[in-house]
């Protein structure tokens, strides 16, 4: 069974009003790249709490239907939409299906990210636009798809995945740190754009976590540069994504970026 999230998902119900004739709608999460990884583990960490769960993917629908199929079998509700991020037409099509399904989108998490890394001397132009296109201008469009419904409905959370990268550099991550960076930027003015309607626009900035991303990687002395000693699990990104989307005390939180990186950033 899901756990009910009715309380949290209404925070500014004040604790003595009336009972409501009819239980709340489970609130809908669109999760971008949700198909593995971190994404994933937010779909898995959204349902669990009680959210109808919509499971972007683009080139893994067999992945996407487990998660699908996990959620479903803990006795939740999800579906998968395939839709590449970057592309502005397959955005704009995923979003007006979502809202045509579910009539409400609560939650947008822009998860979906790629690397194509290399030093910048030798870095191809075409890699540097795939990274830019997708990390960066793709969380722009799913942002701008989803404002007029929660604008509207003077409600949301939006949570952008983003990467300690972006604050402290990387060699050979040129365009993925550029991008990530970009991301705070967006994070941050969003945030000031969509506050007089109670929308909260943050950023989650994960350090090294175990993934497909993370596999090459030499992972000596990135261990050695994590004061926790370890890789951070996607489970342990997915709970400060869920933080922010659920806990009633994250409705006052906006503009901000959440490290979850062991410690490897500390400012
Ligand atoms: P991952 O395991 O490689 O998974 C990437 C996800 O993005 C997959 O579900 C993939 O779906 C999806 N995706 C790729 N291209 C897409 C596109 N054009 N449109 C829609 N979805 C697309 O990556 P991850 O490690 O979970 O990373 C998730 C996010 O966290 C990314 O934004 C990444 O930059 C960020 N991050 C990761 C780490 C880390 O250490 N792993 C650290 C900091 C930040 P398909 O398979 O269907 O294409």
């Amino acid at each position: 069974m899901v756990a009910s999230i009715q309380d949290s998902a209404n925070p500014e119900q004040a604790p003595d009003a009336p009972l409501q004739p009819q239980a709340k709608p489970a609130p809908v999460a669109l999760v971008t790249g949700a198909s593995r990884g971190i994404g994933r583990a937010i779909a898995l960490e959204l349902g669990r709490f009680g959210a109808t769960v919509v499971v972007n993917y683009s080139s893994s629908p067999d992945a996407a239907e487990s998660v699908v199929a996990e959620l479903t079998a803990a006795g939740g509700r999800a579906w998968s939409v395939r839709a590449d991020v970057a592309d502005e037409e397959q955005v704009e099509a995923m979003v007006k299906t979502v809202l045509e399904r579910e009539s409400r989108l609560d939650v947008l998490v822009n998860n979906a990210g790629i690397t194509r890394d290399g030093l910048l001397m030798r870095m191809k132009t075409d890699d540097w636009r795939q990274v830019l296109d997708l990390n960066l201008t793709g969380v722009f469009l799913c942002t701008r798809a989803v404002s007029r419904s929660m604008l509207k409905a003077r409600h949301g959370r939006i949570i952008n995945i983003t990467s300690v990268v972006a604050l402290m550099g990387n060699p050979g991550q040129a365009n993925y740190s550029a991008a990530k960076a970009g991301v705070i930027g967006l994070t941050r003015s969003t945030a000031a754009e969509f506050a007089s309607r109670g929308i909260t626009v943050n950023a989650v900035a994960p350090g090294f976590i175990d993934t497909d991303m993370t596999q090459e990687l030499n992972q000596e002395p990135i261990l050695a540069a994590i004061p926790l000693g370890r890789m951070g699990q996607p489970a342990e990104v997915a709970g400060a994504v869920r933080f922010l989307a659920f806990d009633p005390a994250a409705a006052y939180i906006t503009g901000q970026v959440l490290q979850v990186d062991g410690g490897m950033v500390m400012r």
